[in-house]
């Protein structure tokens, strides 16, 4: 019983002082209604949404200049819903994950024309959504409508993690820090405090270097208080990934290069792209080039990092004349706008290879 008061309290502590800490020195984002002002003006949800998708596996940094071309382009998820695929797709590309722009397609008319443009306030409404699993249900929940929720991303792994001195390696220690994380949420403010561990996390409890005489939990953190802040969290060791090989096809003509639009289904599915040798995550590339052509390959390949394996892309390059009734189903697109083309990041370094090569000969 005084286990249970005494953990009460140390949890109230925390929360207290993470909040009080917030107040000061909340990160300022687009998506974010500063912590003074967000008892009286709530979030956005569509806002909060967007950025929450944006955000996995991906940079604060990285995804800004996405935000604000998202929300100046289509400022509600109405508009959003009845944007062209292909144009989000395209506003996507360079973001990486292209499951999550499809999935947020189908999330956005979903919220559109079955709710009235509303978004759900409980993680179990939103959990049924497109591209909404449980971490990003908890973070809209409390984000945007201040539900108590458990909201644990990597930041707040790591926090929680080096609090309690969680030694399982994840991922089983992730039923840990949740169990810890729920301990520590306050019934009130719950979307200002999930806000606050990220902030914590991302700035002072950094993963290489965490500075913890500026940490406003120091006196609480069990890693900090045997001196091995570093050691947390435990992670299992890593499978080395598989690395394929695959071949990418430059075709030029006139100032053109022929871009084909991806399958819908797979990897960088409904993506226009270079036509490619059939490469796979489970395999090298073995379909040979597309069209019977004078084909010159270049030095440099592209390396590549995908979630489950590394791909090092060769470019094999033609500018003869090809029998075009041969090539696969595709456009002819001007190189000079390829920025405009919304290739996936893979395609766009082999352009660049190819582009660079072109201006050294
Ligand atoms: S004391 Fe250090 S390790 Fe512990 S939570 Fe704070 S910054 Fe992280």
């Amino acid at each position: 019983m005084v286990r249970v008061q005494s953990k009460t309290q140390k949890a109230g502590e925390i929360s207290t002082k993470l909040l009080a800490h917030y107040d000061e020195h909340a990160r300022e984002l687009p998506w974010r209604v500063p912590p003074h002002e967000s008892s009286d003006q709530p979030a956005n949800p569509y806002h909060v949404w967007l950025s929450e998708i944006m955000l996995q596996q991906t940079t604060v940094a990285a995804v800004i200049p996405y935000f604000a071309k998202f929300t100046a382009r289509w400022p509600t998820v109405e508009a959003l819903a009845d944007a062209e695929e292909a144009d989000v797709m395209a506003a996507w590309a360079g973001l990486g994950y292209y499951a999550r722009a499809r999935n947020l397609i189908k999330c956005a008319q979903a919220v559109s024309e079955e709710l009235d443009g509303v978004f759900p306030q409980d993680e179990g409404r939103l959990i049924g959504l497109p591209g909404i699993g449980p971490y990003t249900a908890a973070a809209i929940s409390a984000i945007a409508f201040g539900k108590r929720a458990v909201v644990v991303d990597a930041n707040i792994e790591r926090v929680i993690a080096r609090l309690f001195e969680i030694d399982t390696p994840l991922p089983a220690g992730k039923t840990e820090i949740r169990a810890e994380t729920d301990a520590i949420t306050p019934d009130q403010r719950a979307g200002d405090f999930a806000q606050a561990m990220m902030d914590l996390g991302a700035s002072i409890c950094s993963v290489k270097e965490p500075d913890c005489a500026l940490c406003p939990v120091s006196k609480y953190c069990r890693a900090y208080n045997s001196g091995k802040p570093q050691a947390y969290p435990v992670k299992a060791a890593k499978k080395a990934k598989p690395a394929r090989k695959g071949v990418s096809y430059w075709i030029e003509k006139d100032g053109n290069v022929w871009l084909i639009k991806r399958q819908a289904k797979g990897m960088l599915g409904g993506m226009r792209a270079l036509p490619d040798d059939g490469w796979r995550a489970g395999a090298n590339g073995h379909a040979g080039s597309p069209v019977d052509a004078n084909w010159r390959m270049l030095d440099r390949a592209v390396s590549h990092v995908f979630t489950h394996f590394s791909l090092e892309l060769s470019v094999a390059v033609t500018d003869s004349v090809v029998d075009e009734n041969a090539l696969p189903p595709g456009e002819w697109w001007p190189v000079k706008s390829l920025d405009n083309a919304g290739l996936p990041t893979l395609f766009s370094k082999a352009a660049r290879i190819v582009l660079a090569e072109e201006r050294r000969r």
